[in-house]
């Protein structure tokens, strides 16, 4: 079997496509050599050698350690330098690399290769010392804390003393002498904390990363990770070696991270940052402050350091070059990690860049709109679920701020919440139902959880490509980083900034898009849904067949539902509307009647109220079909249920206390979920029902007569088990509606149909559609009655269902598509084959679940219906799932 795949120096045995393979990294880097980009020679060990080598008790098979060998080999045949060669050695880092690039995974070790030898033939070849030995002390640091475990703080400890006792400030100063003393001191420290030398055979030191690099894999950090993000842990990860260049060969040399566009706001223009004279991650590292990478980005933030544009125009202007070969080749914004080695421009990772939700979009309808992709693809680029940042409240601008300090916009949003100094407490604090800020000097990969937590992450240290920034734009949580003002002592559980203190548990504001923290929680508004957002929307409505609604009852509600393009309403729960306090008293009087006529003369008090609720939703409808629920609950939720209460209630409703208590105690039932409840109201009730009916049918009525659209009730029978039961039901409500149009002398059209939430439903739909002439799958409810599972008990045991896998995700957020789902095909299958032009709609949460939503495409059903923030949401995943 092929484990080791080469690429560089005109060779690509893998490519883009290989990411499952040879992880994105290793599948990118052969790309970019395949492409005819200066790439360094290297080797990709794949993913399977991965699996392999766990199955196999964590040990390399010789097969693969030939094939090594003659990867490295082809590396010395392009660099014409040898591994291990004392005059000119060849050096190689080590990286890690998955399919999806993950946190957690092993760090990159640079400079492997050197050794007490090698690093004189290094200093001879290059004829630099100082280099020589700067780069030797960082393979022994990076070595001893990635690969061997040693805490680097040991060695950052050695370098302040040394830059003390020198009486210098910047690494950069530091000369050849000291760099070669302080190896000489890494070295001593590495042997005491292990007990044995640091190892000088380059070949151990190669087969030491790589199985760091396996190891890091089943890192607990790498499982949290995988777990949050729906990763699977038998992926494994690839390895790849590659020979190094060097950034750090003075002044002519740099190394740098930049995007193809910006990834926070989405605007055409490079976006990075670099540093001359150094390696690796030192510019993510925050040791030394990055610089610019284009002029007009340094006069913008008003920096001096000189951009790159402007210090190395010629290098400048290939990688500019480069920018653009990536996007017209991968047909997308890149990310990208570069080095420059006297000079010369190297290539060391591109991939499709992380990107906020805003800036998905802008980058979306932009290459669209330049040809670049079609809009169908821009279309499946935007991940439904990330819009939800973009219709969700930015602070209010004329809000009163009062700022405290200010960082760098990291990941836009505005959040509000208590300060938390540790990712365990953020968890901990959120869970309980807190909206939590997660405050850190820096974050780390330990503090994923936290941050995932978390409504927003402040940062004191870091930059625009920080870990904090990365994770939390991915994450789509407003983030501010690099608020240096702020002197965090986490272990206190306080901050002090500008001469005041914030505790742990003070509300902060943090808005990410302008890097501002305020004190306390400051108003938001409304986002804007024009320009970029409504063309993303114009697109999707083009191609999806799924007609969207939404769930509302108030007019508040409706309207917005309207303003996100809903196409009516899929499910109006009337019971709500009872809640009202000008209503409740009417609906009690009603519960505690004693007979019929008691009920009857308490329902004449609703009525009017009712019908107004339905003329201002038939109103801001206009003409759409809106779907009313008649009243589902079990009655008892509408009477009292503290002591303190009854007295009061029984006052306003004219009755003795110790009635209200008797009836109260009469109407408890031990199941209610199961209970007296749905159509089984109405079928012990008629008049309820009837009541309801004839609301909607003078408020229609009354509609059509005003405006010229006509609107279209749909009136939804709940909790039906049996055709009998919505026979009954629907002749009430016809009856009433006949009433009606011969009170007005005027018709409007109407449909009687059913919530389909209990299994027998499912399953006698043929029947049941004799009747009715829609469906709307109550999928809460459905869901609840089909797995037996209380969605209110669920949260105890749920977790534990999902991380044993029994349910590949909550079934009441993302529809069990194999058990609900199959009752949803019979209920379609059966009920249409009775009424061809049967409806069909979902309006349970699943309705705003983009993979529910696919499910509901593939099945047939008509329309979705989900909450009116939503709707949007469902349009685009609608879309999405029409392609
Ligand atoms: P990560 O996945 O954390 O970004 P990488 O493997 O990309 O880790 O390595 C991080 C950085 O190390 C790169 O951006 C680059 O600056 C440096 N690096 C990696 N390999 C080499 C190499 N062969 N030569 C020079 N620098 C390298
Ligand atoms: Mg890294
Ligand atoms: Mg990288």
């Amino acid at each position: 079997t092929q484990y080791v795949y080469r690429f560089g120096g005109g060779v690509s045995e893998g490519k883009a496509g290989d990411k499952n393979l040879l992880g994105g990294k290793g599948a990118n880097l052969a790309e970019m050599a395949s492409i005819g980009l200066p790439v360094p020679p290297g080797l990709t060990i794949s993913t399977e050698m991965c699996i392999r080598y766990y199955e196999e008790g964590e040990r390399f098979p010789d097969e693969l350690r030939q094939q090594v060998a003659a990867g490295i080999a082809h590396i010395e045949g392009v660099t014409g330098k040898k591994f291990g060669d004392a005059s000119d050695p060849l050096l190689v880092s080590v990286r890690s690399g998955a399919r999806v690039s993950m946190p957690g995974m092993m760090d990159t070790v640079l400079n492997l290769g050197l050794n007490d030898q090698t690093v004189e033939g290094l200093a001879a070849a290059s004829g630099d010392a100082r280099f020589a030995w700067d780069s030797y002390r960082r393979f022994i640091q990076m070595y001893s804390d990635v690969v061997l475990g040693v805490d680097h703080y040991l060695f950052e400890e050695a370098l302040e003393i040394r830059k003390e006792d020198k009486g210098l400030l910047l690494d950069t100063e530091l000369a050849a002498e000291d760099w070669q003393a302080l190896v000489g001191v890494y070295k001593k420290k590495v042997e005491e904390a292990l007990g044995h030398p640091f190892p000088q055979d380059v070949n151990d030191q190669l087969w030491g990363a790589v199985g760091a690099v396996f190891g890091s894999w089943q890192s607990e950090r790498a499982k949290v990770y995988r777990r949050i993000n729906d990763i699977s842990d038998a992926w494994g990860t690839a390895v790849n070696v590659q020979a190094m260049v060097f950034g750090n060969m003075g002044d002519t040399s740099a190394t740098g991270v930049a995007f193809t566009r910006d990834p926070s706001k989405g605007d055409r223009a490079y976006y990075g940052e670099f540093l001359i004279n150094a390696q690796g991650e030192d510019v993510v590292a925050g040791i030394r402050t990055p610089q610019y990478l284009t002029k007009a980005a340094r006069e913008a933030a008003g920096a001096k350091p000189l951009s790159m544009e402007e210090a190395m125009p010629d290098v400048y202007a290939e990688l500019a070059r480069v920018f653009d070969l990536l996007e017209t080749h991968y047909r997308d914004m890149q990310d990208i990690e570069f080095t420059v080695q006297q000079g010369k421009l190297w290539m060391l990772q591109t991939r499709s860049g992380k990107r906020t939700a805003k800036a998905a979009l802008k980058i979306a309808i932009d290459m669209a709109n330049e040809g670049l992709i079609t809009e169908e693809e821009a279309i499946a680029r935007v991940d439904p679920a990330a819009l939800d940042q973009l219709l969700h409240p930015t602070l209010d601008p004329a809000a009163q701020r009062d700022v405290i300090a200010k960082g760098l916009p990291a990941s836009p949003g505005a959040a509000s919440g208590v300060v938390v100094f540790d990712a365990d407490h953020a968890e901990k604090r959120a869970a309980a139902g807190e909206d939590v800020i997660l405050v850190r000097v820096e974050t780390s990969p330990e503090d994923i959880h936290g941050m995932h937590a978390a409504r927003g992450i402040l940062t004191a240290r870091g930059g625009m490509t920080s870990h904090a920034a990365v994770v939390a734009r991915g994450m789509g949580r407003p983030c501010v980083s690099g608020a240096g003002s702020l002197a965090i002592d986490g272990k206190a559980g306080v901050m002090r900034v500008a001469g005041r203190e914030v505790r742990e548990g003070d509300v902060i504001t943090i808005d990410g898009a302008s890097g501002e923290v305020m004190m306390g929680r400051v108003p938001t508004v409304q986002p804007e849904l024009a320009g970029d957002f409504g063309t993303l929307m114009v697109w999707a409505d083009k191609v999806r067949r799924l007609k969207v609604r939404a769930n509302a009852e108030t007019p508040l509600d409706a309207r917005t539902a309207r303003d996100f393009g809903a196409e009516g309403i899929g499910l109006c729960r009337t019971e709500h509307m009872f809640f009202d306090a000008n209503r409740i008293t009417a609906v009690r009087q009603m519960i505690l009647a004693e007979d019929e006529a008691g009920r009857r003369a308490a329902l004449d008090r609703l009525l009017p109220e009712q019908r107004k609720d339905f003329t201002e939703l038939f109103d801001i409808m206009a003409g759409l079909p809106v779907t009313i629920r008649l009243l589902d609950p079990p009655l008892h939720e509408f009477l009292p249920h503290e002591e303190e209460e009854f007295a009061e209630v029984a006052a306003a409703a004219g009755v003795a206390v110790d009635v209200l208590k008797r009836r109260a105690a009469e109407l408890h039932e031990v199941n209610p979920m199961l209970g007296h409840r749905g159509c089984r109201l109405g079928v012990t009730y008629p008049e309820i029902y009837e009541m309801q009916a004839r609301a909607i049918f003078e408020a229609a009525v009354d509609v059509a007569e005003k405006s010229g659209a006509a609107p279209l009730p749909e009136v939804m029978v709940p909790l039906v088990a049996t055709r009998r039961e919505l026979e009954l039901m629907k002749a009430v409500i016809d009856r009433t509606a006949e009433a009606v149009f011969a009170e007005k002398g005027r018709r409007v059209d109407y449909l009687v149909g059913t919530m389909i939430e209990l299994p027998r439903a499912a399953l006698m739909a043929g029947e049941i559609a004799e009747v009715g002439a829609f469906f709307s799958f109550g999928t809460n409810d459905l869901t609840q009655t089909a797995l037996g599972v209380s969605r209110d008990d669920a949260s105890r045991f749920l977790t534990s269902y999902v991380e044993q896998g029994i349910y590949p995700k909550d079934p009441f957020v993302s529809l069990d598509v194999e058990g609900v789902g199959e009752l949803i095909s019979i209920a379609k299958e059966r009920g249409r084959k009775t009424r061809a032009d049967l409806k069909l709609g979902i309006c349970g949460e699943h309705g705003g679940d983009p993979a529910s939503i696919a499910f509901c495409q593939a099945t047939g059903l008509d329309y979705v219906s989900c909450s009116p923030y939503r709707v949007p949401i469902a349009r685009l995943a609608a879309a999405q799932a029409a392609l």
